[in-house]
């Protein structure tokens, strides 16, 4: 199975990809998470992002598309994969039909989870994960099941991203609605596109999306 996860930043893309991961044994690629260890390991794509992320604006495409050619070529892909923030322009998303027609791949559904604006915000501000598992919380709509323990992991480090503040979260925001949102139309148009409603709580968001994807299964 051959996922792709659309949404503005919060929307709780990667709060899903982590529950699907789970149902289908396929892994989550997401780029944020490979800028991010790039980032941390000081390695030249790493130095180029690190700037721009915190500033909210967008990797270029080259680097994009390298980057997740590679991962989709790797042997744990080999049953699908869940693209988390990429594509997020319509060159990468030109670009993703091209490097998956190659190897005789498709997108099987492109899921869109929707969020009021204001809803963003405060998941954004109040999102934290754990630094040693990676698991995801927020201060508020997930909190670990024991204060300070991770629920996954039992690790007591939890830590927050550089760009999930007020001021980048803006720039975020009009960067997904001039860049990515015009993405949309393209999944569109052949029936390929779901739409959940991101705004409820998040193992109902998980189960509708199962239910659409087992719906899409008996096509
Ligand atoms: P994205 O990957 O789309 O940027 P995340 O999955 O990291 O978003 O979710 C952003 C924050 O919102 C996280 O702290 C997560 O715990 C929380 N969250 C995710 N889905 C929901 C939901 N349906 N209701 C409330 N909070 C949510
Ligand atoms: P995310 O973890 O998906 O919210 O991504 C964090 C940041 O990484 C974004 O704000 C961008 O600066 C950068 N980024 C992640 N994925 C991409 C992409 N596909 N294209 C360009 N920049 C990206």
């Amino acid at each position: 199975m051959n996922l792709l996860l659309l949404g503005p930043p919060g929307a709780g893309k990667g709060t899903q990809a982590q529950h699907l991961m789970a149902c289908y044994d396929i892994p989550q690629l997401s780029t944020g998470e490979m800028l991010r260890a790039a980032v941390a390991e000081g390695s030249d794509l790493g130095k180029q992002a690190k700037v721009i992320m915190e500033a909210g604006n967008l990797v270029p495409d080259d680097l994009m598309i390298n980057l997740i050619s590679d991962r989709i070529g790797q042997d744990d892909c080999a049953n699908g994969f869940i693209l988390d923030g990429f594509p997020r322009t319509t060159a990468q998303a030109a670009a993703l039909d091209t490097m998956l027609g190659e190897r005789n791949l498709s997108l099987d559904k492109v899921i869109s989870i929707t969020v009021d604006e204001e809803a963003l915000v405060e998941r954004i501000i109040g999102r934290f994960s754990c630094a040693d598992c990676g698991a995801g919380y927020h201060d508020e709509f997930q909190k670990p099941r024991t204060e300070g323990e991770c629920d996954k992991c039992g690790g007591g480090n939890f830590t927050r991203r550089e760009d999930d503040n007020r001021e980048t979260v803006k720039s975020r925001l009009k960067t997904y609605h001039e860049q990515t949102a015009p993405i949309l139309p393209h999944y569109e148009a052949d029936g390929r596109l779901i739409e959940v409603d991101g705004m409820a709580e998040i193992s109902v968001v998980t189960d509708n999306i199962l239910m659409l994807l087992e719906d899409g299964r008996g096509d």
